[in-house]
């Protein structure tokens, strides 16, 4: 049970003030990490400022600069309304001794502006200052309290990363609020380091990373960031380490197939396996036939041919009479490994069902009852097979997709509805050989290093947008010439700036060319809208498919050969790769153009260079670590990394190692955490939602 002491942190996202129905799913999509279901106060604190706004210039009116934010004490003189019908903003005019002010509102209202400014008063006002014909003014201050609030204004106020919807103010509230609601923890670190280090506790490190005095304090190298990362790092590791010891605790069962469905499937195949599918099958067999459970990684550059591996695996279970499950991370995904899948298993008689979101009612019921009775072999799914209620009859393998978007305690919780059973987690996400030890050290690892036979590389080539109508052309071409093109806009929804490549507008141009074969999706869309739209382009529907990064994990549609991806200065390698993995499946020359907005940053440019010289993604994995280790600062999200909420292991790697350490002792001395820091470490483990790890203990 998580320990009361969190209590407060673990309520959800919504009870902090000020949100209402409206802002709440909003804030949370802001806060929380990729695809949660739910949001807690806990993920409003380590949504850290990435900026801040110093609000402790105080001048007179006369000396306020045009466009610096500035606190000015004035006294209300008069309010103007604009005249009914015009666009003039309502004006109010205050003074000091060295002269006038105007504060300026769009769209307001007068009554409530003379409650907030009442004439004849001194008011504190904060905000950016403009000169304006020679006249000072303050469009919409940030903030208006009396003289004897003065103080709560003259402050740093911290910036937060915001989206639509959610302006600064809401973000600030949220976080202060989400602050007092933060106990002080027990210290769950070795005194020896935070001594050494000079860190501070738990407490102070997040309420200094919420309170910048100054740029400096925004880096990640603070002493208050710094901790924070390692107190995250070392939940990780902890997690990793118990969990991989009970597994080798718990007794596995041997599962040895006859190979007979494997022999039916392998001649089936319209190709024979490459060398590496061989290999890294033969580990995974080997595993699986052993008394312990298996808990391997298989890492494979998009395209490399993972889902044939997983099937064959799947089999040797089912060969057994056990069976096997196969998640996806988004509904699109698991409907398509079903469709490679099912015609595959029915010709060899082994029964197939899909188990999503979707599913409801009457169907969904008799899909559980049929996996319950053992009549289903092998299910794909979601999440949805994380329900409580999907019982499996025997479950032998769980085999995990993209591993990224789940957590470690996820495939603990599918594997959980098992005896024992065994874990195989697929990742297409490049990932540095000098990382992989680190983050999977709990998982035995293959690699699918070898690409199938007859792929042609894809021609790769960096244009600037200025060139779009150029690649309008070509694209139109290609298309002619029988090609489907992807053509990837950037994300709306986080960005935040207004320039960036929009993609209803980009698919609104394109129809004027490609009429109505050109589709759109994005992540706005619902589930049945976007698989209809896919599908089209999987199909003969469409020619043309206007996507943002929605298409980037694991969709498959082979007669793609062109991808335009705009704004690709704006993405990070891993996440570029990713998406160029898109094209180049089929036996036709595939074509990528990445479109860039000038000017370009040095890293930026550099990426583009690597996009256009290799197609390898453990080098572009590698090259992505050191360009992001040379200082550009990129979400860890966007690089496809593992997702870190406080840690970016571009910056804290060497903390990797150390809280990999300081793990490693702890489990060797103590790894019931029955001992003087075991308390204080179930508490981490908890705030981070190790919860899983913690279970571990109390049956191991
Ligand atoms: P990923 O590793 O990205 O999941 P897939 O499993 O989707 O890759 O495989 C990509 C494509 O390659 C599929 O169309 C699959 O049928 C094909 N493929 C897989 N293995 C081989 C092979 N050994 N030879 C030829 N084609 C293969
Ligand atoms: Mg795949």
């Amino acid at each position: 049970m998580r320990p009361e002491i969190l209590y407060p942190l673990f309520a959800p996202v919504d009870t902090l003030p000020g949100l209402g129905k409206r802002l709440a799913p909003l804030y949370a999509r802001l806060v929380g990490p990729a695809g949660a279901e739910t949001v807690h106060v806990v993920d409003a604190l380590w949504h850290l400022p990435n900026g801040l706004i110093d609000r402790r210039f105080a001048p007179s009116v006369a000396e306020a600069p045009d466009g610096m934010i500035a606190t000015l004490t004035v006294t209300v003189e008069s309010h103007h309304s604009s005249p009914p019908g015009s666009r003039a903003p309502y004006r109010v005019r205050c003074r000091d001794d060295s002269g006038f002010l105007t504060l300026t509102f769009f769209h307001a209202r007068g009554d409530y502006l003379h409650r907030l400014l009442p004439v004849g008063q001194t008011m504190v006002v904060s905000g950016r200052v403009e000169v304006y014909n020679g006249e000072r003014q303050m469009p919409h201050p940030d903030h208006v309290v009396p003289l004897g609030e003065r103080e709560s204004v003259e402050t740093v106020e911290p910036v937060y990363p915001l989206t639509q919807g959610i302006v600064l103010k809401t973000a600030v509230r949220c976080a202060r609020a989400a602050l007092e609601r933060a106990p002080d923890l027990p210290e769950w670190q070795e005194p020896e380091v935070i001594g050494r280090r000079n860190w501070p506790s738990w407490f102070d490190a997040i309420t200094a990373t919420h309170h910048p005095q100054g740029e400096e304090d925004l880096s990640a190298m603070t002493p208050a960031r710094q901790r924070l990362a390692y107190d995250e790092l070392l939940a990780n590791q902890l997690a990793l380490l118990l969990v991989r010891l009970n597994s080798r605790n718990v007794t596995g069962r041997a599962i040895s197939g006859d190979g007979g469905l494997r022999a039916k499937i392998l001649a089936r195949l319209p190709f024979g396996l490459t060398g590496a599918q061989q290999r890294s099958l033969e580990e995974i067999y080997a595993d699986m036939g052993k008394e312990e459970r298996m808990l391997r990684l298989l890492q494979g550059d998009v395209g490399s041919g993972k889902t044939v591996v997983a099937l064959l695996a799947m089999l040797n279970a089912v060969e057994v009479a056990s069976q096997a499950a196969l998640m996806a991370p988004t509904e699109i995904l698991a409907r398509q490994h079903m469709e490679t899948l099912g015609p595959l298993c029915a010709e060899a008689g082994v029964n197939v069902a899909l188990l999503t979101g979707r599913d409801k009612g009457k169907g969904r019921q008799e899909i559980l009852a049929r996996l319950a009775a053992g009549d289903i072999d092998i299910i794909v799914g979601t999440h949805a097979l994380f329900q409580p209620d999907v019982v499996f009859r025997d479950l032998a393998l769980a085999v995990i997709d993209e591993q990224h978007r789940f957590g470690v305690h996820q495939r603990l919780e599918l594997a959980a509805k098992g005896r024992a059973a065994d874990v195989l987690v697929m990742t297409a996400t490049p990932i540095p050989r000098t990382l992989t030890l680190t983050l999977y050290g709990d998982m035995d690892v293959s690699r699918l290093d070898e690409k199938p036979p007859g792929r042609k590389p894809v021609d790769t080539r960096a244009l600037p947008t200025t060139r779009l109508d150029d690649v309008v052309g070509a694209a139109a071409r290609a298309r002619d010439g029988g090609a489907k093109i992807y053509w990837v806009c950037p994300l709306v929804e986080e960005s935040e700036t207004s320039d960036i490549g929009d993609a209803e507008q980009r698919h609104a141009v394109l129809r004027q060319v490609f009429g109505d074969r050109v589709g759109l999706v994005h992540g706005r869309m619902k589930g049945p809208a976007k698989d209809a739209v896919m599908e089209a382009f999987a199909g003969d529907g469409l020619d043309v498919l206007v996507a943002t990064t929605v298409i980037e994990v694991g969709v498959n549609v082979p007669a793609a050969t062109v991808m335009v991806i705009e704004h690709a200065e704006r993405f990070g390698l891993a996440q570029l790769h990713q998406l160029r993995g898109r094209i180049g499946r089929g036996d036709k020359a595939s074509t990528c153009l990445l479109l860039y907005a000038n000017p370009l940053t040095e890293t930026a440019k550099q990426r583009l260079q690597i996009m256009r010289e290799t197609e390898d993604g453990f080098r572009i994995a590698e090259e992505d670590l050191r360009l992001r280790g040379g200082g550009e600062v990129l979400g860890t999200r966007q690089s496809g990394m593992p997702e870190f909420r406080l840690a970016d292991l571009a910056v804290h790697g060497d903390l990797l190692a150390s809280a990999r350490e300081d793990a490693a002792m702890i489990v060797a001395h103590d790894a019931g955490l029955h001992g003087p820091r075991g308390p204080a470490l179930r508490t981490l483990l908890y705030l981070f939602e190790r919860d899983a790890a913690v279970r571990t203990l109390r049956s191991g």
